[in-house]
């Protein structure tokens, strides 16, 4: 079986400001990690201003597109120059506010890869899919999109996060027990497309993950970590959380 580095993000989502990212910048800086790759996404307008040493930056989406004329959109080549080596694609809340289907999150998925950069491509069920049964299903569709669009030794270098939608955000954590059931499936589910690819993809829980459950669930086998919301927005959570994983 692979050893994957633990592996915990912080999506910021539209929330900040240029003091939270200096303190961010001067409390992360004076941790150490111990082998947990620790990765904040802030807004994009200020990836360029955090002193990042013991962590690195992400960004929150990104254009499928190359740079020209797509008034409003951000390209992979821009991301790359204000400092960002990861880019959360898919997340719900784009998928929900943009319209975005699962072939717009391979192709964002693509793009994100060709740059190299790193992927962190979010799939989740909501709760009526939950409640129909359905979760397998639905999340193997979304991981069905990514398998047409990349080879196994791509997929190795992505990141998937199981982001179930009713516990984004909702304080309403998936159990150990329910997010590890999800993630043996995807992993099972990406072992019958190559072994060594599923055995070394890092796949993330998100979900209302807090300082005080985020040992719990990472110490599930088929959870290498966390994509944090909320509790990435207060340096001692975080850096709690980012601890948890070690
Ligand atoms: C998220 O934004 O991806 C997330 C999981 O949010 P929260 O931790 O607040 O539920």
């Amino acid at each position: 079986m692979a050893t994957r580095t633990p592996f915990v993000a912080g999506n910021w989502k539209m929330n900040g400001n240029r003091s939270l990212v200096e303190q961010f910048s001067n409390a992360l800086n004076s941790e150490s990690f111990n082998g947990v790759e620790v990765v904040v996404c802030p807004p994009v307008g200020y990836l360029s201003m955090f002193a990042a040493q013991t962590f690195r930056l992400g960004a929150q989406d990104v254009s499928h597109l190359d740079n020209g004329a797509h008034t409003g959109d951000v390209s992979t080549d821009m991301l790359s120059e204000l400092g960002a080596e990861y880019v959360i694609v898919g997340h719900s809340e784009r998928r929900e506010d943009h319209n975005e289907s699962d072939l717009n999150v391979a192709a964002k998925a693509r793009k994100t890869l060709n740059a190299g950069l790193t992927p962190i491509i979010c799939v989740g069920e909501s709760l009526s899919v939950r409640e129909a049964g359905d979760v397998n299903e639905f999340v193997g569709k979304q991981l069905g999109a990514l398998v047409g669009e990349f080879s196994p030794a791509e997929l190795a270098k992505c990141v998937i996060a199981y982001e179930p939608i009713w516990a984004i955000g909702t304080g309403k954590t998936a159990s150990p027990e329910q997010a590890q059931d999800v993630h043996q499936f995807i992993r099972g589910y990406l072992r019958d497309v190559d072994a060594e690819m599923a055995d070394k993809l890092r796949i993330l829980y998100g979900g209302s993950v807090k300082a005080d459950n985020a040992a719990e669930l990472f110490a599930q086998p088929d959870i290498d970590g966390g994509l944090i919301g909320g509790a990435s927005l207060k340096t001692e959570d975080f850096i709690a959380i980012c601890q948890a994983a070690i």
